[in-house]
């Protein structure tokens, strides 16, 4: 039996309650690109019914050739592109979500971040867990994109353990199988979502950006994770994707966000009510 909303844990970010009676919106471009591009972009996501900027600054790219983010050009360059993502979540009411890819800069995100995200490629990386459980701020936690539900567990018990239990799971898609060239950058696993509340008391997010890869997906993937029981969606988006210097081709602009968020309120709404 899915636990009660009354049963889960809720977790506080800024203002923002995620208690699993409404769906969580949280949007924002993969990554920070300059002042100007995530102050734009926070106005717009708010605009469509964002609860939470989200904003890159150490990026885990594959390619180190690829945009490592502004964060990788140094400690100034870093602390300037947090304050940025910070302020533009201050003035439009955003609490802010971002990346902590490594140990040697977990303080210095949690001087700035309301949330401390957690990587799918570090949710192995069980030092890393140990140190931003104790920044003493909320965490979403993302799975590997080969882990089972039970390992993700298991890994989630190394913040809990720092004694941080104000975490927020993320599925973000898991290896796709077969041969030859894949229609999705992963495999969106859905069913991790109940899954994952019969497991746990914590509140689950999906994220269909990366989940899919395509920005024609997001949609219909943010509709199935909400129809599924999902606490909310993490969707990247920038004004001109295009130009974006991460992860364009995933990214839909803030208008077609609010067309995201009144879908998935609508779904919301036929649920049956829990209390
Ligand atoms: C991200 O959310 O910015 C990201 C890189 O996602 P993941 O760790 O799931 O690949
Ligand atoms: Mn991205």
């Amino acid at each position: 039996m899915i636990a009660k909303p009354s049963q889960r844990r809720v977790v506080r970010v800024g203002d923002i309650e995620i208690d699993g009676r409404r769906p969580l919106f949280i949007a924002g471009p993969c990554a920070v690109e300059s002042q100007e591009q995530i102050r734009h972009i926070a106005a717009g996501v708010k605009l469509a019914g964002a609860h939470m900027l989200r904003g890159g600054i150490f990026k885990p790219r594959t390619s180190v050739h690829a945009f490592q983010g502004l964060g990788a050009r140094g400690e100034k360059e870093a602390a300037q592109a947090l304050g940025w993502l910070r302020d533009a979540g201050r003035e439009f009411g955003l609490p802010t979500v971002t990346e902590v890819r490594g140990e040697s800069h977990v303080e210095m995100v949690a001087d700035y971040a309301d949330m401390l995200q957690i990587g799918a490629r570090n949710m192995y990386n069980q030092e890393l867990l140990v140190k931003v459980a104790r920044q003493r701020k909320p965490i979403l936690f993302k799975r590997h994109f080969g882990a089972s539900i039970e390992e993700f567990l298991s890994f989630c018990e190394y913040i809990t353990d720092a004694g941080n239990e104000d975490i927020v799971l993320c599925e973000r898609g898991i290896l796709p199988f077969g041969r030859g060239r894949p229609q999705t950058r992963y495999t969106l696993d859905i069913a991790a979502v109940p899954v994952l509340q019969k497991l746990s008391l914590l509140p689950v997010v999906v994220d269909p950006s990366h989940g899919t890869g395509r920005r024609d997906l997001v949609a219909p993937m943010s509709a199935a994770a909400i129809a599924a029981g999902a606490n909310g969606v993490m969707i990247e988006v920038h004004h001109a994707p295009a130009d974006a210097f991460s992860d364009g081709e995933q990214m839909i602009t803030p208008a077609e966000l609010a067309e995201v968020i009144a879908l998935c309120r609508a779904i919301h709404g036929q649920l049956p009510i829990q209390s």
